[in-house]
């Protein structure tokens, strides 16, 4: 556990978007936007922001000393036995708009809260409001996500130089995932993924028991959790002399990579760049082979917005972190994916991750 604290200017903001959300205090409940908001690390915590300025957090006795240590002094700090018992008495007299996490509160606990606040206070549905802001990333948070993607490629590096072929796919994940905790990692961002031959035409395999072959490709998508925030990362390597058709689906793939990457700066939304690499997918008579998004915001968790496909509706800004990770997958055949992590910058972007996206033969 380390500390995180944050200031008080992320509760100004949420503050800022209440009346817009018709809310009066919004009750922030998942534990990634109550860490985000106030620094806490724990799993138990609530915390309610309020247009006048209410500043409440809420924890049990387990997290004493914990929560004193991580918030800032700008909140006003419970310990409770029960938090949602605690939220009535904190809002205002007379009654409120309660904005609530419809995505994340569950019916029942949605049936108590009503139970409990009576007929002065009206639940409103604000979901989305704090990943909204989560989604641009200040300087820290672009250092602890860098972090994380430098702490990945050195670990993938140390394991490739064990070698592929001969090795299980599953030997090859493990050994991924235990370098990168010996390295620092508090977690891995996800399961690596790694893929031989025509196993890496599944977008999401799961390593198999079975030994990687020469003279093929191998998918591996990894990432490392550190200090609290994701990595997100894919290569395709080779396993020695290719067959044509899987070096020119690496080629198509790398170009889409590129004119994508190229096309990520202030103003496109996800759809144009998604449409950037479809484009050249789908010259290449593959548009059937592309069935994901292009990419997806990542930060403390790895699948965040904002999302770069055909439903990617918000334009990108600076501090956005988002993945571009065109693929090919065909089916009983072969699949590439080449995966990078970037920040928009006011002119551009920032690759986060450091390893060539050249084709590469590791047997
Ligand atoms: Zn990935
Ligand atoms: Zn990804």
């Amino acid at each position: 556990m380390s500390s995180t604290k944050t200031d008080m200017s992320r509760a100004q903001r949420v503050a800022d978007l209440l009346d817009g959300a018709g809310a009066d205090v919004l009750l922030v409940t998942s534990e990634h936007n109550v860490r985000w908001l106030t620094g806490f690390t724990g799993s138990s915590g609530i915390a309610l922001v309020g247009a006048d300025g209410l500043r409440e957090f809420v924890t049990d006795f387990r997290y004493l000393s914990q929560s004193a240590e991580q918030l800032d002094a700008g909140w006003e700090r419970r310990i409770v036995p029960d938090l949602p018992a605690a939220v009535p008495e904190l809002l205002p007299a007379g009654g409120a708009r309660l904005g609530f996490d419809d995505a994340q509160v569950t019916v029942k606990a949605h049936a108590r809260l009503v139970e409990l606040l009576g007929e002065d206070v009206t639940l409103v549905p604000a979901a989305g409001l704090i990943e909204g802001l989560r989604a641009i990333k200040d300087a820290a948070e672009r250092e602890r996500i860098q972090a994380a993607a430098t702490l990945a490629d050195a670990a993938l590096t140390e394991v490739l130089g064990r070698g592929l072929v001969g090795r299980t796919e599953r030997e090859v994940g493990l050994d991924l995932e235990f370098t990168m905790r010996k390295m620092g990692a508090e977690a891995v961002s996800f399961s690596p993924i790694i893929a031989a031959g025509a196993h890496g035409a599944l977008p999401h395999a799961e390593p198999r028991d079975v030994a990687i072959l020469a003279n093929t490709l191998v998918v591996i998508d990894w990432g490392a959790q550190l200090d609290g925030y994701a990595s997100d990362c894919t290569r395709t390597f080779a396993t020695g002399e290719l067959d044509p058709r899987d070096e020119e689906v690496y080629n198509v793939v790398l170009e889409a990579q590129l004119a994508a990457l190229d096309a990520v700066r202030p103003g496109p939304t996800g759809k144009d760049v998604d449409a950037v690499a479809r484009a050249i997918i789908d010259g290449a008579g593959h548009a059937e082979h592309f069935g994901h998004g292009l990419g997806h915001g990542v930060g403390m968790e790895v699948h965040e917005g904002p999302r770069l496909s055909k439903l990617g509706t918000v334009a990108l800004v600076p501090g956005h972190v988002v993945t571009v990770e065109p693929g090919i997958y065909v089916p009983g055949a072969v699949g590439v994916r080449i995966e990078d992590l970037v920040i928009v910058t006011e002119d551009g972007h920032d690759v986060l991750n450091g390893l060539s996206k050249e084709l590469t033969v590791v047997d």
